[in-house]
Parts: structure tokens; C-alpha cells; sequence
């Protein structure tokens, strides 16, 4: 198989101009978007939620997508860059998803939790895979200190996304079956 391979141009000190640090910039402003529409969007999933447990997971997320949204702008400020949010036409379907499922499912119903952790799921593995890509070309661009704050809002996003399988096997998809 042929592999791509390119001379190395030693540009390293010239990595701000590059178009890949152009690219890794408007990335960041795309989550940045996703991330400020998403804390928005919690609350409606919290207060839509039957049990009480999924509700205080939408809650506690919606604390930790604020604390994303701080790290993105820790992350702006140390590549010397101003924070500023691009329309991540991803995130706004997802969250367009996520309230569908609201409509289309009753108040009250484990079916309605069950849909509701399967919107939430989706955007976590959206993040999960942004945050992913977006500390690897932070080590690429050699910017150790932007990686390490990428890689805890990703651990994050994994946690969250543990969590709501937690309580999807522990109760919610057994009682939707049954209704
Ligand atoms: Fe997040
Ligand atoms: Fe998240």
C-alpha cells in the first residue's frame, strides 16, 4: 500500500500560520458553539426526564459542559487566540434530535428516558470524538499545555458517557420494555 509521506519542512516556529493551526482554530470554535448550545439544551433534557437519577445526570452535565466551555476559553486564550463561536451544524442537529425525541415520546414514560439517553449518547460520542482528534493535533502543534486541558473535558465526556449506560442497564431500557 502506498503511504503518503512528506519531507519534513521544519516549520515548527512558524506552526501559527500554518493552515493546520488554522484549522485546528476553527475546530475549537466549532465546539465552542456546540458546547454553549449543549449547556443550554441540558436543562430542557433534565426537566423532561421520568427518574430522578437520569435528571441529576443531565444536572451534573450541565455543570461540567460549563466547565468545557471555560477550559475552551483557557484553550483560546493560551494559543493567543479570541474565543469565538462557529455554527456547528453537527451539534444543532443532535440537539434537533434530541428534541423529536421529546415530542414524539410521553411524559412519565421509561421510553421517554430511554430516548432521551440515546440523544445524550450520541452528542457524548460527538464530543468524545472532537475532543479525541483535537488534543492529537494539539501534540502534534506541540501545544502540551492545550493537550492537557482537551484530555480532561475528553475523560469527561467518556465518564458522562459511562454513566448514562449505567443507568440505561440498570433500569431504564427493562421497565420502557415493559410499558
Ligand atoms: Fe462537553
Ligand atoms: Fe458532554
Amino acid at each position: 500500500m502506498a503511504t503518503q509521506t512528506k519531507k519534513p519542512t521544519g516549520n515548527t516556529g512558524k506552526m501559527k500560520d500554518s493552515q493546520f493551526h488554522e484549522f485546528f482554530i476553527d475546530e475549537l470554535k466549532d465546539i465552542y458553539w456546540a458546547e454553549k448550545h449543549l449547556v443550554k439544551a441540558l436543562p430542557k433534557m433534565q426537566k423532561a426526564a421520568t427518574s430522578t437519577e437520569l435528571a441529576a445526570a443531565f444536572e451534573k452535565h450541565t455543570t461540567e459542559t460549563q466547565t468545557h466551555i471555560d477550559t475552551l476559553e483557557k484553550v483560546f486564550d493560551l494559543l493567543g487566540e479570541k474565543a469565538t463561536a462557529k455554527k456547528c451544524d453537527a451539534m444543532a442537529g443532535l440537539l434537533e434530535e434530541a428534541t423529536s425525541i421529546i415530542e414524539d415520546t410521553d411524559a412519565d414514560t421509561m421510553v421517554r428516558d430511554a430516548g432521551l439517553i440515546l440523544a445524550a449518547q450520541k452528542v457524548e460520542h460527538y464530543e468524545i470524538a472532537t475532543y479525541g482528534t483535537l488534543r492529537v493535533f494539539a501534540e502534534n502543534m506541540g501545544h502540551t499545555d492545550v493537550v492537557e486541558l482537551l484530555a480532561q473535558t475528553l475523560a469527561n465526556e467518556k465518564e458522562t458517557d459511562v454513566a448514562l449506560t449505567e443507568i440505561a442497564e440498570s433500569y431504564v431500557n427493562e421497565q420502557a420494555a415493559a410499558e
